[in-house]
């Protein structure tokens, strides 16, 4: 069977990563990647944003931003920022001739912000035409149908976000709810944070650039598994307070932060390993509650300091009771109406363990 030129590079790289070699060390390797090397152009499209998500992208520092855009992000693959308003050299006419060169090309088109649908657009513009702005909604529809894929970066773009909030005046939702209503279909994947964890957006990237949109698996909310699937709640470091009961009553406190807001116990992602600004510091460690930007719901109906009921938490399965100023008891279900359970849950998480052991024998055999 005939095999590419590329195809060879592409599985040496593969293999090469496997084995925990750098073929970038090898100048010869170097010379012959550098000419199979296939450039993915992204245009980002900043819409009711802050800019948050692309400043904590711009601080990333392993890899830094400069080794994404100027090396490859995998062997053989180059993403070219085509168009970014917050960091491109051009502006105006020649700003905008970027954009409309670029999606005559197979592109990625990257979101930032949430899409804001009231009064036609107007509330956020993007560009001139003939002296009047142009709406956001129109380049994210015309350019979500072409491009290959689309990134919805961080909590605005993915589900509404802080501009979604109770009222909404501007009417704005996430790019998903969007393109439903413009019936869409182009595979298009959240990446939820406010903001978003750096290494959320390249480690996608670098996803789909190697399988394509597809090969990213993603949960019932659209996220990446790969980064959203474990609970803030079951990796925290104060977990052990938690399940003893002990909880912060202000801040400062060196205790369970879910009495003062935390939503950890609804939150999915991996911040707890990740961490922000290059694995410095994030929102509990910092002694400041989980506010679970990386869901739907964020920023959540009730006040940011408010409990919220805790459904999915694991292991174990009992808590002890929580109790607010007021002396009421918290519902933490199905928790602590297991308590009657605990000799059972032991007997079955003996159990589980074995069967655990099991599967790890046979894992390795
Ligand atoms: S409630 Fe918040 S602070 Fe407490 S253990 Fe869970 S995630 Fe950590
Ligand atoms: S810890 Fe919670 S609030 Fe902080 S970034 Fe992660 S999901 Fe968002």
């Amino acid at each position: 069977m005939a095999i590419s030129r590329r195809k060879f590079l592409k599985f040496s790289a593969g293999g090469a990563a496997a084995l925990g070699v750098n073929l970038f060390d090898n100048p010869m390797m170097k010379k012959a990647f550098a000419a199979a090397i296939q450039e993915t152009p992204v245009i980002w499209v900043a819409a009711g944003a802050c800019s948050g998500c692309s400043v904590s992208l711009l601080n990333a520092l392993s890899p830094r931003i400069q080794d994404v855009l100027l090396d490859q992000v995998l062997p053989g693959h180059h993403i070219e920022l085509a168009f970014h308003p917050t960091v491109m050299a051009a502006s105006g006419d020649l700003a905008m001739k970027a954009m409309y060169d670029t999606e005559e090309k197979p592109f990625i088109l990257v979101v930032e912000g949430s899409v804001m649908t009231a009064d036609g657009g107007r509330m956020c513009e993007v560009g001139e035409s003939h002296g009047h702005g142009i709406p956001a909604t129109e380049h994210i529809k015309r350019l979500g149908g072409k491009a290959k894929a689309v990134l919805a970066v961080g909590s605005c773009a993915s589900y509404g976000g802080v501009p979604a909030a109770s009222e909404n005046p501007s009417g704005s939702i996430g790019v998903t709810e969007f393109f439903k209503k413009e019936g869409i279909t182009t595979p298009t994947i959240n990446l939820p944070g406010c903001a978003i964890q750096p290494d959320w957006f390249i480690s996608t990237v670098a996803a789909i650039l190697l399988g394509g949109p597809e090969s990213v698996k993603v949960d019932a909310d659209g996220r990446p598994e790969m980064i959203y699937k474990k609970l803030i709640h079951d990796n925290c470091p104060l977990r052990g307070h938690f399940d003893a009961g002990r909880f912060a009553e202000k801040f400062g406190d060196p205790y369970c932060l879910y009495k003062l807001g935390c939503k950890g116990p609804v939150a999915h992602a991996n911040c707890p390993e990740k961490r922000f600004n290059s694995g410095t510091n994030w929102c509990i460690d910092n002694g400041h509650p989980c506010n679970g930007c990386t869901e739907p719901d964020y920023p959540f109906d009730q006040t940011m300091w408010g409990t919220v009921p805790i459904q999915n938490a694991t292991p174990p399965a009992a808590y002890p009771p929580i109790f607010t100023d007021n002396k009421k008891s918290i519902d933490v279900t199905p928790g602590y109406a297991a308590l009657a359970g605990i000799a059972a849950g032991v007997v079955g998480a003996k159990v589980l363990k074995k069967s655990d052991d099991s599967e790890d024998r046979q894992g390795e055999e």
